[in-house]
């Protein structure tokens, strides 16, 4: 059986973070984020209440929808205590390809295309130049450190013939969308080559300067390719060096800001450019935050997006569940 949440902090991060964050990761697009497994959540209420939601069934109307509030509250109004995981069946075949392109936003013009044609990938990921480079400095996978971008995409599934075909049809795609080239996995070594690559994006550009800061714009798909132009267009203005990766497929990018915190004056730059970054994003129709949550540091630019009179309905649930503001006091509402 599989339990398809995968954050990229797989190895570190709790169930109870995932399901405070309501965690996504690289199989989203396909199977959905920690909310989509969750059918049953107790929890203590900030002034001490033992509380439940949700049940062992497939659907479950009783009541309000407390399970869906307290995924992705981010530890403010109680402490999740017990959770019951919905599993799926762990598919059989996987189809792993990855594709290069000289230009970052043609690839994600070439993801597009591959969710409008009705495909449904596993994970459909994008790597940048910047970050290729710094993983490759890294880890040292023989990637294509030359290219603008590298799409990664696996199709899973319980049917060999209906993995293969889907992973034929997304090679055609990539090719006829602007791809350099396209590299179908041919053993498991060679996935785990590709995968490798993909989580090694955080650690490695958090080792090339002293300060990194990530980021987690999501935009709607069709505008995906324009996002990711106008990041490079803010890193150029603003002279920093952002390293992009993330869930293309999902809309969801990782702009990284790699900076110094001792150096004020490239921090300021840092700082509006991230500013800016959530800005294009707003304006693109998309979110701030695809999977992070907003936690302190996003909690400024919360009203932008949500606007006051949603804010106050947030304050309001927040107040009447913690009274004594002690859980997370000052975390987004
Ligand atoms: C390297 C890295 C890669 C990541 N990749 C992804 C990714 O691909 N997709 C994605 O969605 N996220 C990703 N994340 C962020 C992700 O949301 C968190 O890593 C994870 O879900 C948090 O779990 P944690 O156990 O580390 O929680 P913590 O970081 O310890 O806590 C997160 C929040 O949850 C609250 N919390 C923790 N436990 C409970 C509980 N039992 N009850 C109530 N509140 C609680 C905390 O108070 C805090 O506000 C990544 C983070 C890192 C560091």
């Amino acid at each position: 059986l599989l339990y398809p949440p995968d954050p990229g902090s797989v190895k570190v991060s709790t169930i109870g973070g995932n399901v405070a964050e309501n965690a996504g990761g690289l199989r989203a697009g396909k199977y959905g984020v920690t909310r989509n497994y969750l059918m049953q959540l107790e929890a203590i209420s900030p002034t001490g209440e033992e509380f439940k939601s949700g049940a062992k069934t497939h659907k479950c109307v009783a009541g309000y929808d407390l399970v869906s509030l307290m995924c992705g509250s981010e530890g403010t109004l109680g402490v999740i205590t017990k959770v019951t995981l919905r599993l799926t069946v762990l598919p059989k075949f996987r189809n792993t390809m990855t594709a290069t392109f000289a230009d970052a936003s043609d690839a994600g013009r070439a993801v597009a295309n591959i969710i409008t044609a009705g495909l449904v990938p596993a994970t459909l990921e994008i790597i940048d130049n910047v970050t290729l480079r710094t993983i490759e400095d890294f880890a040292k996978l023989g990637l294509p450190i030359d290219a603008g971008a590298m799409v990664l995409a696996e199709f899973d599934g319980l049917s060999k013939a209906a993995v293969d075909e889907e992973g034929t049809t997304a090679a055609h795609i990539l090719q006829t969308s602007g791809a350099l080239d396209v590299t179908v996995a041919c053993d498991a070594s060679e996935r785990d080559r590709i995968w490798q690559a993909r989580r090694s994006a955080l650690a490695a550009l958090s080792r090339a300067k002293p300060t990194s800061i990530l980021e987690d714009v999501t935009v709607p798909l069709p505008k995906l390719a324009e996002m990711i132009a106008i990041v490079q267009r803010i890193a150029a203005e603003n002279n920093v060096i952002i390293g992009t990766f993330g869930h293309a497929g999902d809309g969801n990018l990782h702009p990284t800001v790699l900076t110094d915190e001792r150096d004020e004056e490239e921090m300021a730059r840092a700082e509006r450019a991230i500013e800016q970054l959530f800005e294009a994003a707003l304006e693109l129709g998309g979110t701030l935050s695809g999977e992070h949550g907003i936690g302190f540091t996003k909690a400024p630019f919360l009203k932008r997006e949500l606007g006051a009179g949603s804010l106050e309905i947030m304050r309001r649930i927040k107040r009447a569940l913690d009274p004594n503001n002690i859980l997370n006091p000052g975390k987004f509402v």
